[in-house]
């Protein structure tokens, strides 16, 4: 069970979802994933840190021949014209011809997602996926295929299972939304 309220930082977080309904959304994308990529060995591209506890989780159930690679993904301001830019860094591997399946926490504009999409798939990858443990859909603003979709949750900020306030409450089992 999770516990009560937690504070972090200046914030209330209320119990939201138990670890017993992530566990069984990460197994059933596992079990999708396992049965698409049959026969081929896929490189996971897991978003640090948001995704450190999914990729995880979702690693163990996956019975695949697989690698597993870590990116993060760095925001600046960029010109008036290209606005906020996120630049992919830290992918060492070489990703022509692979089947890429981006492993992140949350989408929520979508902003993160489409630019991780149009600099990976210029690298020439042979497929490229994305396997989200949560998704906003009333946030998204832009046109994404997002297959692999573990739960979705409405417009709230929440905490744990890897995701954090200000670098609080990754640590949690349990996700936790702000009250
Ligand atoms: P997007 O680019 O889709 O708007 O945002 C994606 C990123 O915003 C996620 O990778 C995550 O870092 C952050 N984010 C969006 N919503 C939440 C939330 O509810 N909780 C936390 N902790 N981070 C969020």
């Amino acid at each position: 069970m999770p516990q009560a309220t937690i504070s972090l930082h200046n914030k209330e977080f209320a119990p939201y979802l138990p670890e017993a309904q992530i566990t069984a959304a990460v197994r059933d994308l596992a079990a999708r994933i396992n049965r698409d990529y049959a026969g081929q060995t896929p490189l996971f591209v897991a978003v640090l840190n948001g995704s450190f506890m999914f990729a995880a989780d979702l690693l163990k159930d996956v019975t695949l021949d697989c690698e597993v690679a870590f990116i993060r993904v760095a925001s600046y301001a960029g010109t008036s014209t290209t606005g906020e830019v996120k630049e992919i860094l830290g992918l060492q591997e070489d990703v022509q011809g692979r089947h890429l399946i981006i492993v992140e926490d949350i989408v929520d504009t979508g902003h993160t997602m489409q630019a991780m999409l149009q600099q990976l798939r210029a690298q020439q990858p042979a497929s490229v996926e994305v396997a989200t443990l949560l998704i906003k859909p009333d946030c998204l603003q832009h046109e994404l295929h997002i297959k692999y979709q573990g739960l979705a949750i409405p417009n709230d900020f929440v905490v744990g299972y890897g995701l954090d306030y200000d670098g609080l409450g990754r640590n949690y089992r349990d996700l936790y939304r702000v009250v």
